[in-house]
């Protein structure tokens, strides 16, 4: 039986790709193995679905072929006899979904099974941002040397301005038939066309800046937007910005995110966190001190008098701004008081007079 993806996301059939994302990420953050109440099983289904319906071009497949087609590991049997379901020629190839759990858990991806369309690998980088970077956002762009799609030819290899014409090998059907020897005799296989990589058309005239091949190897500039609220060593996906290949679809680009440390703050969860040094006779009398907040603004914090070591003051919902996955953090200022190391003679007279006091 094939899954219901709408259900284990818990969206409606008509649910928009806003509404498909927020059920994710709720799941996937629900799930995933590295939380206490994580289940590896459940984040692969919860991410399969999304692989799929976050897809328009799946997701339509799924839509007219899901409940009846096989699932991504089904299509076992005889090779070549597609058109059905996911096996089917230019539709669901599996070869996503194993590439993405692969990198997530290193091995023991989907075996997908059916005919596959050619697919560019996966590129990973590294960013470093601040830590004011990771809070409010930034964008980046990066500069990558990968094989990308031809700028001349959009990648159909043919010179500008000429025509397609239909491919000879396989009268334009994008498939030979190929007879192939087994146990029960010969089996007539369909196969995509080695001449136009099924596409039943080649170029009249070749593209001069990709050779027809409709990809070169080029630098590319990417820009990178990286979400409010990122945690350091988080992951982006960026579909289709891996390795271009020619007649296919191009890899997904991974952007992992290192976030540097901040001089005064540090991060719990929505929370950013700082600790404050208070002099003794303000903590015993109370007092104003100014804090800087992450952008930049000073903010005036009441030390109350009689203020204890380990107290924390908490400065609402100037934290980590609201994301898709979390409400405003708020800002906690641990309080530290700082004990005198050397006093002055006045100094030792007076603390003398308070221990008369019984302080
Ligand atoms: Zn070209």
């Amino acid at each position: 039986m094939a899954k219901d993806y709408y259900e284990i996301l818990g969206v409606d059939r008509k649910a928009s790709k806003d509404e498909l994302k927020k059920a994710f990420h709720k799941l996937a953050h629900k799930y995933h193995p590295d939380k206490k109440e994580g289940d590896e099983a459940k984040f692969k289904e919860v991410n399969e679905a999304y692989q799929v319906l976050s897809d328009d071009a799946k997701r339509s497949q799924y839509d007219t072929y899901g409940s009846a087609g096989p699932g991504p590991q089904g299509g076992g049997g005889f090779g070549g006899f597609g058109g059905q379901g996911f096996g089917g020629a230019g539709g669901f190839d599996g070869v996503d979904l194993g590439d993405i759990f692969n990198d997530f858990f290193g091995g023991g991806g989907f075996s997908g099974g059916g005919q596959r369309v050619e697919r560019g690998n996966d590129i990973q980088v590294d960013i470093e941002i601040s830590f004011e970077e990771s809070i409010f956002g930034v964008t980046r762009n990066i500069t990558l040397g990968k094989t990308s799609s031809c700028d001349t030819c959009h990648g159909s290899g043919a010179k500008p301005g000429t025509k397609m014409k239909k491919c000879a090998t396989c009268n334009g059907k994008g498939k030979t038939v190929e007879t192939r020897r087994s146990f029960l005799g010969p089996i007539q296989t369909s196969v995509t066309c080695s001449t136009c990589s099924g596409k039943g058309e080649i170029p009249e005239e070749k593209c001069k800046t990709c050779s027809g091949k409709g990809v070169y190897k080029k630098q590319e500039a990417i820009e990178v937007p990286v979400p409010k609220g990122i945690q350091n060593g988080e992951m982006l996906r960026m579909s289709g910005k891996g390795e271009a290949v020619a007649h296919g679809i191009a890899g997904d680009l991974y952007v992992r995110i290192h976030v540097k440390p901040h001089a005064l703050y540090r991060r719990e969860g929505s929370n950013l966190v700082m600790n404050l040094d208070v002099k003794l006779s303000d903590a015993l009398l109370g007092a104003t001190h100014q804090i800087k907040t992450l952008d930049g603004t000073m903010v005036d914090i009441k030390i109350p008098e009689g203020v204890k070591f380990g107290d924390v003051l908490r400065l609402k919902e100037k934290g980590v701004p609201t994301t898709a996955r979390s409400r405003a953090g708020d800002i906690l200022i641990h309080i530290n008081i700082k004990t005198p190391s050397k006093l002055s003679g006045k100094a030792k007279k007076l603390i003398e007079e308070l221990k008369g006091e019984g302080i």
